[in-house]
């Protein structure tokens, strides 16, 4: 999940808000992006490929928050690293950084058809519920 905005780095391009499919981010005014839905993050780093300032941090758990810091995250060495990795930008062309993001189309697509699937199956156990007692929840 998408973990940190680190305020020193950020140019206010609001680059990751655009680029965040489920809308994690809020732009702010003359300020930082905010993190304001991190329960929808799906941990695709979309928004770290798309950050030219290496200011964002997303941890690899998909389930759970990390909470750190930003000397942590400075500290761990891996801000700008899938960026890097992926062979955007100023890594565009160095050998050692193929540019191969494209191939995570495919997991998307995989990650998609899961989510859905997981939501019919939720759907289909609440339906299979009794309705709540509807006559006893309106005091008069
Ligand atoms: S993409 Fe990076 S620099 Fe641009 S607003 Fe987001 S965090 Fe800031
Ligand atoms: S990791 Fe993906 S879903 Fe999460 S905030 Fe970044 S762009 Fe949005």
């Amino acid at each position: 999940m998408l973990e940190l905005v680190l305020a020193d780095r950020c140019t206010g391009c609001n680059a990751c808000v655009a680029a965040c499919p489920t809308n994690v981010l809020d732009a702010q005014p003359d300020a930082p992006p905010v993190i304001a839905r991190q329960g929808d993050c799906q941990t695709c780093f979309l928004c770290e490929l798309y950050c030219k300032a290496d200011a964002l941090y997303v941890a690899p758990d998909v389930d759970s928050a990390r909470p750190i810091t930003p000397a942590e995250a400075i500290g761990g060495g891996t801000l700008g690293r899938y960026r890097r990795e992926s062979g955007w930008d100023e890594w565009a062309g160095d050998p050692r950084h193929a540019n191969e993001h494209w191939r995570m189309g495919e997991m998307f697509g995989i990650a998609a058809r899961i989510d859905a699937e997981a939501r019919v199956k939720v759907r289909l156990v609440e339906s299979s519920q009794p309705a709540p007692e509807r006559d006893q929840a309106l005091p008069i």
